[in-house]
């Protein structure tokens, strides 16, 4: 791993601090099965940098995204006001958990919820605190089931689809049934309109591929 030194003035508070820009960072080994990667954690978090007095984070703290905040406010009182920031600043003491974690809640702010996702398992790597690792952990489920999952089951049936139009029957038959099991861990209260384009897309794919079509169709058709 590779680290240099620089000066950056918070884009929150204004205090300048020092911080380290990660310029290459080499993992050896194979991962966990959780796909961390190999080693110690300590140097995981070293490309985000944490302003010491607001703990605001960032790759570069030099910078504030206001996207996530809708108010004009000046940046250290939206910061400060944010009640599910100040709560991780408060709940976890250590720092590359916590850094991961505020980055979480920043994507999540971002509506990038892939970001969000990954940064939550991050955080799980990093925190050695039962209680927080636990919950880490179960924030990382919640945001995949409820806000990625549905993506994933519409990339499925695309890949069924794409396959069975270029006549590969076997493959489209296949990620179909990806697509049907990812939909039985969908959420109780997922909303009955993709419920019914799931359903509906699977019953019409099927059909199709048991009769080899390879023309494009439309769900109105069906
Ligand atoms: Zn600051």
């Amino acid at each position: 791993m590779k680290l240099d030194f620089v000066n950056v003035k918070c884009a929150i508070c204004g205090e300048e601090s020092e911080q380290a820009v990660l310029l290459s960072n080499t993992v050896l080994g194979k991962p966990d099965l959780d796909m961390k990667p190999n080693g110690s954690m300590s140097s995981l978090g070293e490309g985000i940098q944490e302003c010491p007095f607001c703990h605001y984070c960032n790759y570069n703290i030099g910078e504030f995204n206001q996207e996530r905040f809708k108010t004009t406010l000046e940046p250290l009182a939206i910061w400060n006001s944010d009640e599910d920031i100040q709560d991780i600043i408060e709940n976890e003491p250590e720092e590359d958990a916590r850094k991961f974690r505020i980055m979480a809640e920043i994507y999540y702010g971002n509506l990038d919820y892939n970001m969000t996702y990954a940064m939550l398992v991050k955080a799980y790597w990093c925190s050695n605190i039962e209680k927080n690792k636990n919950q880490y952990r179960e924030d990382a489920l919640n945001i995949f089931r409820y806000t990625l999952l549905e993506d994933e089951i519409k990339r499925y049936i695309q890949l069924s689809d794409i396959s069975r139009q270029k006549q590969d029957f076997k493959s489209a038959k296949n990620y179909l049934e990806i697509a049907k099991k990812l939909y039985d861990d969908l959420p109780i209260d997922a909303s009955a309109e993709s419920t019914k384009l799931f359903e509906d897309s699977f019953d019409f794919e099927d059909e199709l591929i048991s009769s080899k079509d390879t023309n494009r169709h439309s769900l109105d058709e069906y």
